[in-house]
């Protein structure tokens, strides 16, 4: 099957390349092809992943849904700016099985299991850290290895837990990436720009008090700044409204043990911060 006059022209507006099968070129007198440079058909986009996150066929008015016979055109995804929008408004369920069978980059073909996010989803604290290592690639929880381990003492030191609980005393956690890079390589920026929507309606749907920054790849996410730590860390930044304090990342704090010292200050700050966004924030009574 292939599409209509009218299904064509939609897809070709929502920017979308069309496949339709070649034709049999037409033939002059003397058995030479004539092909009209633009009646040649569009090249073929073969399916780069097997099942996109929003397909073409979720993005057409229902009166358009009719898979096409054609795999190409069933599967070719909509533009990063659809796909954005599509993600900015889904709710949790949706978002968890988005980021499940999220084929958006390479990673998706060496994880054994995506990394959504753990923690209380009314949290006060956003933790947002880097990418899935090997252990959490295998556990699909986020800082469940060494760097974990030491991220749950300093949160235990303020009284902040993954938990149950009182939001101020609660952190939900989760990565730029939701997918472990090949041999804990730093991500790549297209990486980091199919991963971003995700973020972005995570910390959307938790509207935290207040957003800890960790290392270099969270803050070149949230502030698009690159920086180094050192040079952003110590004053309160923000991500859209939401007070962002920067921080090392717990990986670097095993290898530099002094500087911890400094993440105990950020943390400190990053309460002060929370306390401030609370006491400003309206009064619902
Ligand atoms: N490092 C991160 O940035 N995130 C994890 O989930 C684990 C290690």
């Amino acid at each position: 099957m292939t599409w209509d006059a009218r299904q064509t022209a939609m897809l070709r507006a929502m920017g979308l390349r069309v496949w339709s099968p070649p034709q049999k070129p037409p033939q002059r007198e003397d058995g030479i092809a004539e092909v009209e440079p633009d009646a040649r058909p569009l090249p073929v986009e073969a399916p780069r992943r097997a099942a996109p996150a929003v397909s073409v066929v979720e993005a057409l008015p229902t009166s358009l849904r009719q898979p096409p016979a054609a795999p190409v055109a069933a599967h070719a995804p909509v533009s990063q700016d659809e796909r954005q929008q599509a993600i900015a408004r889904m709710d949790w369920d949706e978002l968890r099985q988005s980021v499940a069978g999220c084929r958006a980059c390479g990673l998706c073909e060496s994880r054994k299991n995506t990394v959504f996010g753990v923690g209380n989803t009314r949290a006060n604290w956003m933790i947002v850290g880097e990418a899935p290592g090997e252990n959490e690639d295998l556990q699909g929880e986020p800082f469940v290895g060494q760097a974990g381990k030491l991220l749950d003492n300093m949160l235990r030191a303020l009284k902040l837990g993954r938990g149950e609980g009182p939001p101020e005393q609660q952190v939900y956690i989760a990565n730029t990436l939701k997918c472990r890079p090949p041999r804990n390589r730093n991500p790549e920026p297209d990486e980091l720009a199919k991963c971003e929507p995700y973020l972005d309606r995570q910390i959307a749907l938790i509207q935290p008090k207040v957003i800890l920054a960790m290392g270099r790849f969270a803050v070149q996410s949230l502030l698009r700044s690159s920086e180094p730590i050192g040079r952003l860390r110590g004053r309160v930044h923000r991500y859209q409204g939401v007070p962002l304090v920067v921080t090392y990342h717990p990986a670097y704090l095993l290898r530099n043990l002094p500087d911890k010292a400094k993440a105990w200050e950020d943390l400190c700050l990053a309460l002060e911060a929370m306390t401030a966004s609370v006491e400003a924030a309206p009064t619902t009574a």
